[in-house]
């Protein structure tokens, strides 16, 4: 019987490979038989190398997502170093914090146009490479904040609900001509992006108090839920939000 999670002979970009999330989610798609094109502005050499351990290809693809302008040539990279494009993960994300009274253009600018804007624009350019293959996979990183408000992020909130209402849109445009598109919704991950939260004794025991689970996430939880969204175990799963967070939403 054939392994409806193997991801062997599949190439999948994933974007901001070089930490967190992305190099978890990477290396699991790597480990599940996937070779990998980790795009980012920091070369992702330790993530390359571990899946090369894996006896996969993989490459780095330099890109800067706080402008659309790479985006066609991500995918045209990818497909001449590795042969195709299967899978894309769009990870790659920042967050900028203030309260909203003094909120301003710069930080709300920055956070939609790595967030949102580009995470659109790059599915598109995917979507257009996979819609002609008649196959694809595509996984974005929505949030909690996909769900609820917080607290002093409103670029972060808005681009987050955006990725949300985004997925399931694409869902609808794409699903007919064989592309899944799917997002995760992680929780509270340890990663840079939360390191100054975990530093903060009262907000990181109120965290943890909050949490079924009882404990952070690791960048390593989130590579099962990516592997499956990528796989042909989830061909008829579209417009899906997972949340891999401990429990969080359920509380
Ligand atoms: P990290 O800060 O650890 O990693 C962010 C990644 O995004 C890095 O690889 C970074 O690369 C990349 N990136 C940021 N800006 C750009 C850019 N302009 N161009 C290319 N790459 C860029 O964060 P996390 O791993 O925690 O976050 C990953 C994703 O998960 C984000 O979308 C985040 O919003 C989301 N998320 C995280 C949660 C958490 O608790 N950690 C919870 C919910 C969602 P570089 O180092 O080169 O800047």
């Amino acid at each position: 019987m054939t392994n409806p999670f193997d991801l062997s002979n599949r190439v999948a970009i994933v974007t901001g490979a070089n930490t967190g999330i992305g190099q978890g989610i990477a290396l699991a798609l790597a480990e599940a038989g996937a070779d990998i094109a980790c795009v980012g502005r920091t070369p992702a050499e330790e993530t390359v190398a571990q899946a090369r351990a894996f006896g996969r290809r993989a490459e780095i693809v330099s890109a800067d997502l706080s402008t659309i302008a790479p985006v066609g040539r991500i995918v045209d990279e990818t497909v001449e170093k590795l042969g195709r494009l299967d899978i894309l993960v769009n990870n790659a994300g920042i967050i900028r914090r203030a309260d909203s009274l003094d909120f301003t253009e710069e930080d709300w600018d920055a956070v939609i146009d790595t967030n949102l804007k580009s995470l659109f624009f790059l599915a598109q350019a995917a979507a257009r490479h996979m819609v002609a293959q008649g196959r694809g996979s595509i996984v974005n990183i929505a949030s909690l904040l996909s769900f609820q408000g917080g607290i002093r992020v409103p670029s972060y909130t808005a681009a987050k609900s955006g990725v949300a209402g985004l997925t399931k849109l694409l869902a609808n445009e794409w699903a007919a001509k064989g592309v899944n598109v799917n997002a995760i919704a992680p929780g509270y991950i340890a990663t840079n992006n939360t390191a100054a939260l975990q530093a903060d004794e009262t907000r990181n025991r109120q965290i943890l108090e909050r949490i079924p689970a009882g404990r952070w996430g690791e960048a390593s939880d989130l590579g099962g839920a990516a592997v499956f969204l990528a796989s042909d175990a989830a061909r008829y799963v579209h417009g899906h939000i997972l949340a891999v967070d401990g429990g969080w939403l359920a509380r």
